[in-house]
């Protein structure tokens, strides 16, 4: 506490992000990025847009980037939201549309970044439990069972599990809920997932989040967006231009439409990384692991016989890191980012190594 601050930045308990090492030569298989590097087309886009042009401020409303999301969603670009990273759109979002007399409902285990603007922005919410294996049921979210929600919002696959829920239990939601707002965060769901963005054509409630951080691999260029109804997509634009006008900068931009229309190369490298993950959750099942089945960049594990926050210090030790949540349920998983198939063979090789030594 400080004497200079203002009250509320006492009470905060802000998020704390998974290790970006200074160390070079980890396997660093602990933050959900893509093992390969973006096309080399974004790359190109970037190189072609450092000139004389950053001397003046980038299209505050990113017309040509939301055009260029709309060409993939298949929906108009005024049903688009851009920001820094989904976690800046999911900022605006918790703001602008989770924030009602009644609560705000997410599931007990699901990203961690919730309940922190919930704080920030003094959201009342409440958790409702995943079932025993680890699953949203529908049936909680649904007025029926737990009263109504003043809003939702859960991951789709969630994090940290990797469980995957279908559009048509996310539809059985949306219908159940149809004066809340449901927003589904689909940070991994091209690792396996399926889409709820068809939805928002039949449930003006819904609001799917995105990002190019995982499946397009920039997570260092911080570009997210939400896809929704034009009301929805209102709300979020008057919070961003209450807070800032040029969230995207030009090189971003140039950098995420290029990535967005190099479809050959996305498709080519998300499949390379479901691959390596069928034969991660193999190798770590021949282990003796327990795995949770994954739809997204990572897997959640645990040893019957093992302390996870052990596991994780060996494997440290070894030049590889995991992340490992000190969470009630959780706190016997392991998270383990997919890697490529060379870091996954040292992965496996380690923990045998170290299973072995106890
Ligand atoms: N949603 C979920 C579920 C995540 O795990 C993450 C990554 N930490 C994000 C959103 C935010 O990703 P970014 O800000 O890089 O788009």
């Amino acid at each position: 506490m400080s004497r200079f601050w203002s009250p509320v930045v006492g009470t905060l308990s802000p998020y704390v992000p998974g290790e970006q090492p200074k160390l070079r030569n980890l396997v660093k298989l602990n933050t959900n990025e893509h093992p390969y590097g973006p096309s080399p087309r974004v790359l190109e886009a970037i190189r072609g847009a450092c000139d004389d042009t950053l001397k003046l401020y980038p299209d505050p409303s990113s017309d040509s980037l939301r055009q260029a999301i709309a060409d993939n969603c298949g929906v108009r670009p005024e049903q688009v939201f851009v920001g820094n990273g989904s976690d800046e759109v999911l900022a605006h979002v918790f703001l602008a549309l989770l924030k009602h007399p009644r609560p705000l409902r997410f599931p007990d285990i699901s990203y961690s970044f919730y309940p922190v603007y919930c704080g920030l922005y003094g959201i009342d919410h409440e958790t409702v439990p995943l079932t025993d294996d680890f699953r949203i049921d529908p049936e909680d979210y649904l007025p029926g069972r737990n009263g109504p929600a003043g809003a939702i919002i859960f991951p789709n696959p969630n994090a940290p599990t990797g469980r995957a829920l279908a559009v048509g239990d996310i539809e059985r939601i949306a219908a159940g809920n149809p004066d809340a707002v449901v927003v589904v965060d689909e940070a991994y769901v091209d690792f396996g997932g399926e889409s709820a963005i068809p939805l928002i054509a039949r449930h003006d409630n819904v609001l799917v989040v995105q990002t190019l951080s995982k499946s397009r691999s920039l997570a260092g260029l911080r570009v997210g967006f939400a896809v929704g109804s034009r009301e929805l997509i209102d709300g979020l634009e008057r919070v961003k231009n209450s807070f800032n006008s040029y969230p995207i900068d030009r090189l971003a931009s140039a950098g995420a439409i290029a990535a967005l229309q190099d479809r050959e190369y996305f498709e080519r490298t998300r499949q390379a990384v479901i691959k390596t993950r069928q034969d991660m959750a193999r190798g770590l099942g021949a282990l003796g692991f327990d795995v949770l089945p994954s739809a997204a960049n990572f897997v959640f594990a645990r040893h019957p016989g093992h302390d996870a926050a052990a596991l994780a210090a060996a494997l440290r030790e070894r030049g590889i890191i995991v992340r490992h949540f000190r969470q009630p349920r959780i706190e016997q998983f392991l998270r383990i980012t997919v890697g490529t198939d060379e870091q996954t063979g040292l992965l496996l090789a380690a923990l045998a190594d170290i299973l072995n030594a106890r």
